[in-house]
């Protein structure tokens, strides 16, 4: 581009806000600022990058901040304010000024770029096989940050000194790796090393190549667990029955899909179908877990992911990852390293204690994982992208405010799938999946989330927000901390505020939150719910007619008491009894009393409207499933009778604020009584009851055709249910999150996002 040359020399302070540290920002300033002939000096600052400028090309310097930064950078605002010449006489990029507001969004952690990658195979190039070759366009962000701004000795990249070769790489301007905070070489950088344990206990360091070592013992059929960006993973093989299997049995997992990594997208496409969009994500700088539609005959155990027609797929995201396939021929399980819905584990040491007995070996590295965070998982549907968990390289989720939070706020979020959400300056965060509280070690994470934001945004909350539940973990975080004021927040209409969040919406929307249970204002439990929302308040128009969950907490893991309720509404006990349907099979007749029993006198049988628990009972009514090993798995075992065709939606009606299922339930029985191939009976309740849920929100939708239309919560998981709320609305548009985490994961979100437009304890107090 040829510029002309101005004629007065301008010289300005620049600041520029949003994601623009760890994404190669003050390098691209670097190389704008010789192209246009700009002296001064660029610099991280708490609240971005600052940039001291003069020259003739002042203004085309800042239109091209603005017109060609890096990809991976968001700028949110650039605020230039002109100042008095100075005389620079030439560019530099200079250390970061510790002080102000800390409000720069956090640099995300990033997958292997292909230019490393080149780099790690090439024989003559220096960081040849080197397991932590990175550069400005890739590695560790922030996993590896205490405090932001972002440079290397605010990251646990400190304690290693650069060589001279690094040391020369890092300040030259022309080095793919100038400022690269975490540059480090074989000479200067992070050691691996691989242990073992004679009867898992003891353990000590092996001797000889620790790659070769991993390789080793995953081709025996052993269980290792793996340093990776944001914690361990278990790595063991994939396609061996009885390695899966006793990982199973070791972790106390029976069911629960486990991940899959593999050598390459064509591998992947071995064992699944993958579309254009989903192979892109696969391939992307992030590198998360693709939830895909698995091929029937595969070459994977049949343990992976048990009756469910999905694989949950991603490529080795870290050079250490990509050198250990170099040297096994099969996929690897690479699942989180803990126990059930716990917190990851980032050090060798907790592995020894807490999964001594479940690995075999270790493979370590000494580069601190300072932030844990787990890997996102995402599904892509029709080209939307749903997250499912929200972790590495896509946490901690920021949005730049266009003014000044009133009151610092931090928002707790709900219980399972737990994350914290802040707001402070002008910024809101969602921090990464944290796990289900409960646990010792999941409320301590959860501890340790809200210091590690508090400490980044060097702020104290003066005002908490939570969940309306009284029982929740979070709930009692919240009764114990000191603020000003405390707030709670009903958990659906959150799910609607969370994803007006993501979408910056404030004005009135139609909202669509089906979900598992949750706590309604009038105590009873919610999860089925239509309401009519703005930033400040909501008004309930619709909700699932609420039935009997008999025995409480039981029937949420034994769904065939919820299909007996819903029986129960519909037929007598005789009826019942005589009836042929999987539901009634599932029980001893005496069981069926009892159960009747509780359900007339309401003994123990509270009442919820949960869309979620009503995917449990049609699994049960369709034989799908009677008891679950994990939440969720009712619908995602129908999910994998369902095939791209259209469905007839089941009867429902609407009256009197209520979505009324009878006809539906008639419906499925009919087809049970009358079908001769049961697989095919599954299929088509499987297929028209997704349809039907569709069916709900679309013809409620149409009732307002001016409003804007928002879904949330966990049943939105349900890839079919997606679809095919895709295909109702045709043209009509409708918001549901992409980035942040659809089902509970973004509570906090949806808290904070309330919290920071209604406004401050001397207002509410006016008021009095
Ligand atoms: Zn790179
Ligand atoms: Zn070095």
């Amino acid at each position: 581009m040829e510029l002309s040359e101005g004629s007065i020399s301008k010289r300005a302070l620049i600041t520029v806000r949003g994601l623009v540290q760890g994404v190669g920002f003050r390098p691209f300033v670097y190389r704008e600022a010789k192209r246009c002939g700009i002296k001064g000096y660029v610099t991280n600052t708490a609240e971005g990058v600052l940039i001291d400028g003069e020259g003739f090309l002042l203004d085309a310097f800042i239109a091209a901040l603005q017109s060609h930064h890096p990809d991976r950078a968001r700028i949110d605002s650039i605020w230039s304010e002109p100042a008095e010449s100075f005389g620079y006489e030439t560019f530099e990029i200079r250390r970061s000024i510790e002080e102000g507001s800390a409000t720069a969004a956090i640099p995300l952690d990033t997958a292997l770029c292909r230019a490393c990658e080149a780099e790690m195979d090439d024989p003559k190039n220096r960081r040849y096989r080197y397991p932590f070759i990175n550069c400005t366009d890739c590695g560790p962000r922030y996993t590896i940050i205490q405090t932001p701004p972002y440079d290397r000795v605010r990251t646990s990249m400190k304690r290693f000194t650069m060589c001279p070769e690094c040391a020369a790489e890092y300040s030259d301007p022309e080095s793919r790796r100038y400022h690269a905070e975490p540059i480090s070489c074989s000479q200067c950088g992070p050691k691996l090393s691989f242990w073992t344990s004679l009867n898992h206990s003891g353990w000590i360091e092996a001797e000889g190549d620790p790659i070769e070592s991993a390789a080793k013992m995953l081709r025996e059929g052993k269980i290792i667990a793996l340093k990776g960006l944001g914690g361990f993973h278990l790595m063991c093989d994939a396609t061996n029955d009885d390695t899966v299997s006793e990982l199973r049995l070791r972790k106390r997992r029976r069911s629960k899909p486990l991940a899959v990594m593999f050598a390459s997208l064509d591998r992947i496409r071995e064992c699944a179908a993958v579309d254009e969009d989903e192979a892109a994500w696969i391939e992307g700088e992030i590198k998360p877990i693709v939830i895909l539609r698995s091929r029937p005959e595969t070459i994977l155990s049949p343990h992976v992911a048990p009756g469910i027609s999905r694989i949950g797929a991603f490529l080795p995201y870290t050079p250490l990852h990509r050198l250990l396939f170099e040297q096994i021929d099969f996929p690897l399980i690479a699942t989180s390293a803990n126990r059930s819905e716990e917190p990851v584990i980032i050090q060798k040491e907790e592995i020894v204690q807490r999964l001594g007995d479940v690995v075999d070996g270790i493979l370590d590295h000494n580069r601190t994982i300072v932030n844990a965070l787990d890997d996102t998982v995402i599904q892509v549907v029709a080209g939307r992208k749903v997250t499912l968990r929200m972790g590495r390289g896509a946490a901690p989720w920021s949005l730049s405010l266009d003014r000044r939070v009133d009151l610092p706020t931090l928002s707790v979020g709900a219980h399972q799938k737990s994350a914290v959400a802040v707001a402070a300056e002008k910024t809101v965060v969602l921090g990464g999946h944290i796990g289900d509280l409960g646990s010792l070690e999941a409320d301590g994470y959860f501890d340790r989330t809200i210091n590690t934001f508090k400490r980044f945004y060097d702020f104290t909350p003066r005002r908490l927000i939570g969940d309306l539940h009284p029982d929740y973990s979070s709930s009692r975080y919240m009764a114990s901390a000191a603020a000003e004021e405390k707030v709670t927040l009903q958990h659906h209409y959150a799910h609607i505020l969370a994803c007006m969040a993501e979408y910056g919406l404030r004005e009135k929307v139609l909202g669509f939150a089906f979900d598992g249970t949750g706590y309604g204002e009038n105590g009873r439990m919610w999860g089925g719910e239509v309401l009519i929302a703005d930033v400040h308040k909501y008004e309930r128009i619709f909700c699932l007619r609420p039935f009997a969950l008999i025995g409480g907490e039981r029937a949420v893991k034994e769904p065939r008491r919820i299909g007996l309720a819903l029986l129960f509404e519909r037929y007598t006990l005789d009826e019942v009894l005589l009836m042929d349907s999987p539901c009634v099979e599932a029980f001893l007749s005496h069981e069926i009393r009892q159960m009747h029993h509780m359900w007339v006198k309401e003994l123990n049988s509270p009442k919820s409207s949960s869309m979620g628990r009503l995917f449990d009972a049609v699994a049960s009514l369709g034989g799908f499933i009677q008891s679950l090993d994990y939440e969720g798995q009712g619908g995602l075992v129908m999910e994998s009778y369902v095939d791209e065709r259209p469905y007839e939606p089941f009867g429902f009606a609407l009256h009197e604020g209520e979505i009324d299922v009878s006809e539906m339930i008639d419906e499925i029985i009919d087809i049970e009584h009358k079908s001769v191939d049961k697989e095919a009976a599954k299929k088509e309740i499987a297929g028209r009851f997704i349809a039907t849920v569709a069916a709900m929100i679309v013809r409620i939708s149409d009732e307002y055709p001016d409003l804007k239309v928002v879904i949330g919560g966990g049943v939105f998981q349900n890839r079919e249910l997606i679809r095919m709320v895709i295909h109702g609305f045709g043209d009509r548009e409708f918001y549901a999150q992409r980035d942040t985490p659809i089902n509970d994961g973004s509570i906090a979100l949806g808290q904070v996002w309330w919290g920071i437009h209604n406004h401050s304890v001397d207002d509410s107090q006016k008021l009095k």
